[in-house]
C-alpha cells in the first residue's frame, strides 16, 4: 500500500514567524489524517521550521540540493547540510529550476542519485509544457525526463523515490489538469517505471500530482487511482487551504 503524501512547496515565500504559524495552525489536522504530510520550505528556514516541526508527524523538505559534498559552489547547499537541518524530502528539477535556473536532465539525475544515497527521499519532478501537450509530446517528454532523471539508479535504490509529475502549465495559473489527464500522464510514468524496473518496484514508487491543487479540486484528484498525493504551491502558504487539502 502506498501511503498518500501531500507536500507543501513553499517556494520562495514566508519568513520563521510566518512558517512557524503555518506550521501551529496545521498540527492538528496532520495529526488527525492517516496521509502524510511535508513542508518543503526555503533552505534558511530549516532550522527555524525543522525546531517547529519537532515532535509532530510533519516531515521536513528543502527545495534543492546540490550533488556534490562540498566545495567551491557559491550560494549551494550539501546533502550534508540538509541532513544536518534533520531533512526528510528535497524537491529535485522543479520546473521554476530547469526553466528559470537552467536545471538539465543531467544535473536532476547527478541530484536524485546522491539524495537517494545520503538517504533523502528526492521529490523528482517531471512535466511539460504547454506547446508539448499541445504538439502530443507528453509521453515522451515525460518518457526523457523520467528515464535520464534516474538513469543508472539501482531498482533497490529507486524505492525510496517520490516522483511528481507537474504540468507547467498548471503550476500557479489556476489551470489544473482534469483528473483524467493527471492519472493518464501518471499512469503512463508508472507504466514506464515497470518496462525499466519491473512490476514490484513500479508499484511502490509514489506518484503525485502538482500544478493549482486547491481544497475544492484537492477531493477528485486524490481519488484518482493512480494518484499518491499532491505537490502543493500557492495553496500550501495558507493553513485553510492547505487543511482543506489534506482533509480531502
Ligand atoms: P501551484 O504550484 O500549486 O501553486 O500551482 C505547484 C508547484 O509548483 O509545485
Amino acid at each position: 500500500m502506498r501511503v498518500p503524501l501531500i507536500a507543501g512547496n513553499w517556494k520562495m515565500n514566508l519568513d520563521c514567524r510566518q512558517g512557524a504559524d503555518l506550521v501551529k495552525s496545521i498540527k492538528v489536522a496532520v495529526q488527525e489524517t492517516e496521509v502524510e504530510v511535508a513542508v518543503c520550505c526555503p533552505s534558511i528556514l530549516l532550522g527555524c521550521i525543522g525546531e517547529s516541526v519537532e515532535n509532530t508527524s510533519i516531515k521536513l523538505g528543502a527545495q534543492n540540493m546540490h550533488w556534490e559534498d562540498a566545495g567551491a559552489f557559491t550560494g549551494e547547499i550539501s546533502p550534508d547540510m540538509l541532513l544536518e537541518a534533520k531533512v526528510h524530502y528535497v524537491i529535485i528539477g522543479h520546473s521554476e529550476r530547469r526553466q528559470i535556473f537552467s536545471e538539465t536532465d543531467e544535473m536532476v539525475n547527478k541530484k536524485v542519485a546522491k539524495a537517494i544515497v545520503k538517504g533523502i527521499t528526492p521529490i523528482m519532478c517531471i512535466g511539460e509544457t504547454l506547446a508539448e501537450r499541445e504538439a502530443d509530446e507528453t509521453f515522451s517528454v515525460l518518457k526523457r525526463q523520467l528515464e535520464e532523471g534516474i538513469k543508472g539508479i539501482s531498482p533497490e535504490e529507486v524505492k525510496t523515490l517520490v516522483i511528481a509529475y507537474e504540468p507547467i502549465w498548471a503550476i500557479g495559473t489556476g489551470k489544473t489538469a482534469t483528473p483524467e489527464q493527471a492519472n493518464e500522464a501518471i499512469g503512463y510514468i508508472r507504466s514506464e517505471l515497470e518496462k525499466l524496473y519491473g512490476n514490484q518496484v513500479s508499484e511502490e514508487i509514489r506518484i503525485l500530482y502538482g500544478g493549482s491543487v486547491k481544497p475544492d479540486n484537492a477531493t477528485e484528484i486524490m481519488n484518482c487511482e493512480e494518484i499518491d498525493g499532491a505537490l502543493v504551491g500557492g495553496a500550501s502558504l495558507k493553513a485553510d487551504d492547505f487543511i482543506g487539502i489534506i482533509q480531502f
